[in-house]
């Protein structure tokens, strides 16, 4: 059993659409989970039109008609035919999330913006296997809501592994194995049957919840990238890419700001030894990157990983109290309640340092809450560098004559924070 996931780019046009045909010819054969994401940019105009249906904005008709228009062009380039079931469902789904606009909106806004922005995956979903069907792929249909149980932290859902991987392989198991299956990545439920999100670009990760739940033999991520590059192309012109990547280093990257795949995806399957191909989409037969158990072979190339819009922020007592441990429970208690990521931390007697993610407004709330109590001082605007068999030589050119305001190394990996 194999999972494959498409993203985004994979279907953001008709051509895109029947690429996708392609490969699942070329490449999918028996028992097979398709999970696909939203078709192009959908999941932004979609953001937008939760936040105008929230704010009773009357643009959000506006932001819808674009959304279907954007959707109509790809079925009409898809020759769908207008007399077929899945047609109508597809036209249904449009007009439930229409009349969905005319409700009054919860009161919480991510539980207003899941409910919202899911309707993209349903409807790249339902077209791609309208689309596939018609043309001799057959496949069924299914909703990932009924398998992917969450708890109740909207547009952040954590999954209930126990639940959900049994409901996979105790219902969905037994249908891949007689055809493919076509679902969505992104999204699940909670047990007050509300659609939950699993967080932005979360898609990669419903593919590894599915193979964990399947027992997959692998999970094949189809990128429009030739696989996981050591950098990032756009900012080193020398990037290469990876043949090879333990778990872990892929992890760390994933972590770190690499983009090419989520953060949460490689766990799953480092736990069950499934291994993750990241694969071009524009040319399928080509090597890609594996993702696996380590070796000897894990890669010895330097990796460059820059995650920009970082805010450094150094906490230290006012009653020159050290900070130790009661300071740093109440520091990290304050964390977990605004929800700011850490990216890195270090500390030492008096002071402990902190980068994270420059995501108003929580991290200014979080800022106005430690203050209350803490001398804090803070960097916006600073880079997070994360560099992994580095050589001394390159991290002054690196550098370029910026200021290390954090260092920190642990075996062959070296962090900075630079202004
Ligand atoms: N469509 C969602 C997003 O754009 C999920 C995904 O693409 O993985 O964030
Ligand atoms: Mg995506």
């Amino acid at each position: 059993m194999r999972v494959f996931k498409f993203g985004g780019a994979s279907v953001k046009n008709a051509d895109a659409v029947r690429n996708v045909g392609t490969v699942l010819q070329e490449l999918g054969g028996e028992e097979v989970l398709v999970i696909v994401s939203a078709m192009g940019k959908t999941t932004n105009s979609l953001e937008l039109l939760a936040k105008a249906f929230y704010e009773g904005d009357a643009n959000k008709h506006a932001i819808y008609k674009e959304v279907k228009k954007f959707h109509d062009e790809i079925i009409n380039g898809l020759l769908i035919s207008s007399a077929s079931h899945t047609y109508d469902d597809i036209e249904n789904l449009f007009i439930e999330l229409e009349c969905e606009l005319e409700n009054t909106p919860f009161e919480d806004f991510d539980q207003v913006y899941d409910q919202i922005v899911s309707y993209g995956e349903i409807f790249s979903s339902r077209i791609l296997s309208a689309y596939l069907n018609e043309s001799g792929i057959k496949n069924r249909w299914m909703d990932a809501q009924n398998f992917i149980s969450t708890d109740n932290t909207y547009r952040e859902g954590k999954v209930d592994w126990d639940i959900t991987s049994s409901l996979i392989s105790k219902k969905l198991k037994p249908i891949v194995k007689k055809q493919m299956v076509v679902t969505q990545g992104f999204i699940g439920r909670n047990k007050n049957n509300f659609t939950v999100t699993l967080g932005r670009e979360g898609s990669d990760y419903t593919a590894a919840i599915f193979a964990y739940g399947l027992d997959a033999e692998s999970v094949t991520i189809w990128k429009d990238v030739a696989g996981v590059m050591n950098a990032d192309p756009k900012k080193f012109p020398e990037a290469e890419k990876i043949d090879f990547i333990s778990y872990p280093r892929a992890i760390e990257m994933a972590y770190y700001g690499a983009t090419v795949i989520h953060p949460k995806t490689i766990q799953p399957l480092q736990s069950k030894h499934i291994p993750l191909y990241v694969k071009s989409f524009l040319n399928p037969k080509a090597e890609g990157t594996v993702v696996g158990v380590s070796t000897d072979k894990d890669i010895q190339i330097p990796i460059y990983i820059v995650k920009g819009n970082q805010l450094l922020m150094s906490v230290s007592t006012n009653d020159f109290s050290f900070i130790v441990e009661d300071n740093l429970s109440k520091i990290f208690e304050a964390f977990a309640k605004f929800h700011v990521k850490i990216n890195l931390m270090q500390n030492s007697a008096i002071s402990f340092s902190i980068c994270v993610e420059n995501e108003a407004p929580k991290v200014e709330k979080l800022l106005q809450h430690l203050s209350q109590e803490y001398a804090i001082e803070t960097y916006p605007n600073v880079d997070l560098f994360t560099i992994t068999n580095f050589k001394n030589e390159d991290i002054n050119t690196l550098l370029n004559g910026r200021e290390i305001l954090i260092e920190r190394k642990v075996k062959n990996t070296l962090q900075l924070v630079i202004q």
